[in-house]
C-alpha cells in the first residue's frame, strides 16, 4: 500500500489557496515557472525563504531553522526564536495574509504538540514594513485538525474544478487549468 505522504504547511497553505492546486501539485505536476507568476509553486517558499535571509541578516543563526515532525505532519520552520518562543513566517506580499495565517497557525500547533509550549507566531512582511502578530486559539486547533481531514480528502478525491479568482493569473498552473479547458471546450 502506498504510505501517504506528511502534510506540511504548503498543504495547508495550498488547502486554503486552491484545492485544485493542492491537488495538482500533490501530485507532483510541475509547470514552468514564468517570471510574472511570483507566487507559484515552491518558488513563492523560496522566495520567502531568501528575502528572510537577505532582510533580517542580524538574526542569530543558533536555534533558526526546526523541523517538527508528528504522525503523518511535517513542519519545516525557517525562523524560531527559543527565548520567546516565536516563530517568524515572512512573506513578501500580504495579498494572501488569511492563507498566511493558517500556516502559521499550523506551525504554532506543531510547536505546541512537540512539546515545546504555546508559541506566538508573527508574519512578517518586509517589503511592507508590516507584522502582524498570530495566536492560536482553540477554535484554530479544531479548525486545523479538520482541515487535515479535508487534505487527505482532497488528495485521495479526483481534482477539483477551476477556482476562477483574480490570483489565478498569477498562479503556476493557469495555462493548465484555463488555457487547456478553453482549448477542449
Ligand atoms: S490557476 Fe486558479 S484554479 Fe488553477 S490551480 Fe491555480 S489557483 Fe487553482
Amino acid at each position: 500500500m502506498k504510505e501517504e505522504p506528511s502534510i506540511s504547511g504548503i498543504h495547508i497553505a495550498y488547502y486554503y489557496l486552491c484545492k485544485r492546486k493542492l491537488w495538482l501539485w500533490a501530485q507532483g505536476i510541475a509547470m514552468e515557472e514564468a517570471p510574472d507568476k511570483p507566487n507559484a509553486g515552491h518558488q513563492a517558499v523560496a522566495q520567502a525563504t531568501t528575502l528572510q535571509d537577505t532582510t533580517y541578516t542580524r538574526r542569530p543563526q543558533a536555534g533558526r531553522q526546526l523541523l517538527l515532525e508528528q504522525p503523518g505532519l511535517v513542519a519545516r520552520i525557517d525562523y524560531y526564536e527559543p527565548n520567546t518562543g516565536t516563530v517568524y513566517e515572512t512573506k513578501p506580499s500580504d495579498r494572501m495574509s488569511e492563507v498566511h495565517r493558517w500556516q502559521l497557525r499550523f506551525y504554532l500547533w506543531m510547536v505546541k504538540q512537540c512539546g515545546m509550549g504555546e508559541a506566538i507566531g508573527i508574519l512578517e512582511y518586509p517589503k511592507l514594513r508590516k507584522r502582524e502578530e498570530v495566536v492560536l486559539s482553540t477554535e484554530d486547533e479544531h479548525r486545523l485538525q479538520d482541515t487535515f481531514l479535508q487534505i487527505r480528502r482532497v488528495l485521495a478525491g479526483a481534482c477539483p474544478s477551476p477556482i476562477y479568482k483574480q490570483w489565478c493569473k498569477k498562479c503556476a498552473y493557469y495555462d493548465l487549468c484555463y488555457i487547456t479547458e478553453m482549448a477542449s471546450e
